[in-house]
């Protein structure tokens, strides 16, 4: 299976890492090992001394599906998660500055905590979703799926134009404002409306 990820899908937040704003949605992908299931903990790597959090809505793809139209992408998923896009951000300016691929900040094993799934018939409104992740008890991020650029619809049906869409498959729908550093010994709570989906801690 593949882990696809948005890159700014928030206006808030391309803006406040000075980036603009797409006009067509980007992504990349994190490979199966960057999963981090049942509230294991994160254990800060060596390579980085500035790995920050990124919380976002997470769907499960449950069909194959290649160049898939807007309107029939809520067709491929039936199940949503709230996960961590963990970046080394440090690693990730380099890159950016040289033009170089991301994955050495993005892709690493234990860069992708996420909670257990909730079946999208059991929500509300999926396009008016709340979510917040805390950090040490203290809200840090705030967002909901109304604020994004793209919808999850246009971004199954771009990404389904370059690549096939396999079940199981992840998509990792992008970050709103908030994102900063952690640091050993920090907790992490992510929520989806007022329900705790993911709660761990770094080691
Ligand atoms: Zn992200």
């Amino acid at each position: 299976m593949k882990i696809i990820a948005i890159g700014r899908n928030y206006i808030d937040h391309a803006k406040e890492l000075n980036n603009p704003v797409p006009v067509e949605p980007i992504f990349f992908l994190k490979p199966e090992t960057t999963l981090v299931r049942n509230n294991q903990p994160f254990f800060y790597p060596d390579f980085s001394n500035d790995i920050q959090y990124e919380v976002e809505i997470v769907i499960k793809f449950n069909k194959v599906g290649k160049n898939i139209a807007p309107k029939f992408a809520h067709r491929y998923y039936s199940e949503i998660a709230i996960g961590i896009d963990f970046t080394a951000r440090d690693l990730q300016n380099k890159c950016k500055e040289k033009g170089l691929p991301w994955e050495i900040s993005k892709a690493f094993d234990g860069a992708a905590p996420i909670s257990k799934f909730l079946q999208l018939e059991s929500i509300a409104d999926f396009n008016n979703l709340s979510f917040r992740l805390e950090l040490n008890g203290q809200i840090v991020q705030e967002g909901n799926t109304s604020q994004m650029i793209f919808h999850v619809d246009q971004l199954i049906a771009h990404v389904s134009k370059f690549m096939t869409i396999k079940i199981g498959d992840l998509m990792f729908t992008g970050t709103p404002a908030g994102v900063g550093p952690v640091k050993i010994g920090d907790r992490l709570t992510a929520f989806i409306e007022d329900k705790k989906m993911l709660d761990f801690q770094i080691k």
